[in-house]
């Protein structure tokens, strides 16, 4: 391909994944879209610039209207989030996980956080698995224990585990409540005490759950006890990819160190200028549009249940939050389920069971499946639309249904749900 063929090339598949995705339901629990407004940010000039330091204290010239942005960003952020203090330049989850461990931890110290197949995410993964905290940071990661059934920590056993690490001389320094399947909110309060009693700071990843968080739905983590709090701006909420980190003020030094010089050079100001104006969607439309979400999640489980699919946690509702877990191991394994749904224009994303492993299945084929309800919200549907998608995924997964029948119907459906909602 020559280069001007290359360039064609690459703005005709840009353009064929947006009509793609136009005509497609999305139900990837880590994706949302974001509003024009937001868009546009993204395109503006604060793409192209440096901002390294705090507002007002920057280290390169040009900074007048960005540092006025930065200053509604944190204001925005600390009310959403009743936080003292906030740090909106980590550029992601990822990096906001890094900059809680480097204010936190010293490379050796002890961490805990939930394990991959029981919903935990890479970033609070071992070194053996080329987790973050352990590959990146170094930290020795141990597992706070998961109740399968209830799908949540297990206090009890946790508490357990603690003190065994206690006597073993690994007191952990930190522990990351939250997760990446995350239904239902996590027993900070029940565990406050076992980690400060240890001098253990207590962290909370909201990647999932920020927009529920900020929508005063789900839990109030800095409230129920946690020291620090990382957060994803994409998830549930509004924004475009990025990160934050919020605290007390007691801690605002070290986070603020940890993140520059630490962390970032560039904090990628486009995305900070769309992750202001998301936070004021969030405090317009927040409350309406998180109660909507978890209504949804709830009534896509009702719904996938009534037509035959093994939802877990049936006897607490399903979920308390935008995500539900089914277990398709009936049916045959995640990922042969994914791509059948994927040629039927619907999105979702195979996902290990908390005994996966255990049972012998692996990543690539696991036994379950994840579905998360953000983004559907946002487009304007409600619990009703939800038995229409459980529909669409029982002709495909359970009828066996050909994918291109289903998938004309999907194209169809969609046409109807074009607009964004929740937004000025
Ligand atoms: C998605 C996720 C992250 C990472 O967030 P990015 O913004 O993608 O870097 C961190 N922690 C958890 C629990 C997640 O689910």
């Amino acid at each position: 391909m020559s280069a001007f063929e290359s360039y064609k090339e690459t703005t005709r598949l840009l353009q064929a994944h947006e009509r793609w995705f136009q005509e497609s339901i999305p139900l990837i629990a880590s994706e949302n879209v974001s509003s024009p407004a937001v868009r546009e940010a993204l395109a503006s000039d604060f793409g192209h610039r440096y901002a390294e330091g705090w507002p007002g204290e920057r280290v390169y010239a040009g900074c007048t209207y960005i540092d006025e942005v930065e200053l509604l960003c944190l204001d925005l952020v600390k009310k959403l989030f009743k936080a003292e203090f906030a740090d909106v330049r980590p550029i992601s989850g990822v990096v906001s996980n890094l900059v809680i461990y480097t204010a936190f931890t010293n490379p050796g110290d002890t961490m805990m956080a939930l394990s991959i197949p029981c919903g935990g995410h890479i970033t609070t993964g071992k070194k053996r698995l080329g987790g973050t905290a352990g590959a990146v940071r170094g930290l020795d990661v141990q597992y706070l224990a998961l109740d399968y059934r209830e799908l949540n920590i297990d206090v009890e056993r946790t508490e357990k585990r603690v003190r065994k690490l206690v006597t073993e001389g690994k007191t952990p320094s930190l522990v990351m409540f939250g997760a990446s399947v995350f239904p239902f909110p996590h027993p900070i309060k029940e565990l406050a005490d076992v980690f400060h009693d240890v001098g253990c700071t207590i962290g909370y990843d909201a990647a999932h759950v920020a927009g529920l968080i900020a929508g005063e739905i789900f839990q109030d983590p800095l409230k129920e006890g946690a020291d620090v709090m990382s957060l994803s701006t994409h998830k549930t909420f509004f924004g475009p990819q990025h990160g934050s980190v919020v605290s007390w003020e007691k801690f605002s030094e070290q986070i603020k160190r940890a993140t520059f010089p630490g962390m970032v050079s560039n904090h990628h100001l486009h995305a900070l200028a769309g992750v202001t104006l998301a936070c004021a969607e969030m405090l317009q439309f927040g409350k309406d549009y998180s109660r909507q979400v978890v209504k949804n999640a709830k009534a896509l489980a009702q719904a996938l249940h009534e037509v035959g699919f093994k939802v877990l946690a049936e006897h607490k509702g399903f979920t308390e939050s935008h995500v539900i877990l089914v277990d398709v191991t009936e049916q045959g394994d995640g990922g042969t389920i994914e791509r059948g749904l994927e040629k039927a224009n619907i999105i979702i994303n195979r996902n290990l069971l908390p005994w996966d492993i255990r049972e012998g299945r692996h990543f690539m084929n696991p036994g379950g499946i994840r579905l998360g309800t953000s983004e559907v919200t946002r487009l304007g549907m409600k619990e009703s639309e939800m038995k229409d998608l459980a529909e669409f995924m029982k002709r495909v997964v359970l009828k066996g249904e050909n994918s291109a029948t289903v998938k004309h119907d999907v194209t169809q459906f969609r046409k109807e749900y074009s607009k964004l909602h929740y937004c000025f």
